[in-house]
């Protein structure tokens, strides 16, 4: 089976709606990644194969939880989102939410910025309005009003281990909202060792689901926490210090 027909199918196994527009999408995506990781250090995944996997597939592996709690005005935020994993691809399929794309290196959003400006003039239905793309590290703008407690769901993935990410994390999740930590499969002993930080932070239940990746060799953990209390003012604390002196 050649690239292309295993996107689409696999795509179609995760139970999505796959048109010829997500699938060009996906091609352009690729294209301008790999063209860009020539000059700035986005990615070493640059094989197709891989990139469908580990990307792609990857990333789209979030709709079991996202169509649990879809509502109108949904708005999702990805901190340390690199070229914009997981959330980028999602928006490829669910168009009509909110995204913000935050990382603390602005090369790195150069090229999503670019990849947006590309994919709009291209695609001139594509309606980019809804996707922001901000440059700061996560602990200060989860001080600012507009992003604080503002969103129903926040994704992560290989930002940094779970004490840390929680305390980066949760400040940006309304009371009710989501935290989705995409993490490898064993990842029952860094989870404990998030305990205490959800606790202070106001987090609520823990729950893991570990699973394949379809027919892949990855093997995943979600770590889902729901969010019951406002967050104290005294969290994240100063810029660096939740993943250099984490709380456990
Ligand atoms: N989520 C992407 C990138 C992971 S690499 C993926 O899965 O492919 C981790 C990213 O987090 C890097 O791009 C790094 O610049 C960013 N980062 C590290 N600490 C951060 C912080 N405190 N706030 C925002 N971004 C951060």
């Amino acid at each position: 089976m050649n690239e292309k027909d295993y996107l689409i199918e696999n795509i179609k196994k995760l139970g999505y709606e796959c048109k010829d527009s997500n699938i060009e999408l996906i091609e352009l995506f690729y294209d301008e990644l790999i063209e860009w990781n020539k000059k700035v250090n986005l990615t070493r995944i640059t094989d197709e194969k891989d990139f469908i996997d580990k990307h792609i597939l990857d990333s789209l592996s979030c709709k079991k939880v996202i169509d649990k709690i879809l509502k109108d005005d949904f708005k999702v935020i990805d901190i340390g989102t690199g070229a914009g994993f997981p959330l980028l691809p999602l928006w490829f399929f669910y168009s009509d939410i909110q995204i913000t794309l935050v990382d603390s290196v602005n090369k790195k959003l150069d090229f999503i910025r670019h990849f947006l400006k590309v994919a709009k003039e291209k695609f001139e239905t594509l309606d980019i309005s809804k996707v922001k793309v901000i440059h700061s590290r996560a602990e200060d703008l989860a001080l600012d009003k507009e992003h604080r407690e503002k969103y129903d769901l926040i994704v992560s993935r290989a930002l940094s281990k779970l004490p840390s990410l929680v305390e980066l994390a949760m400040p940006f999740i309304k009371i009710g909202g989501l935290f989705l930590a995409m993490k490898i499969y064993d990842v029952e002993e860094e989870a404990q060792g998030a305990e205490k930080i959800n606790r202070l932070i106001g987090g609520d239940i823990l729950e893991i689901d570990k699973f394949q990746l379809l027919d892949t060799e990855l093997m995943r953990s979600f770590v889902m926490i729901t969010k019951k209390l406002k967050t104290n003012r005294n969290f994240p604390r100063k810029a660096g210090l939740a993943q250099k002196a984490p709380i456990v």
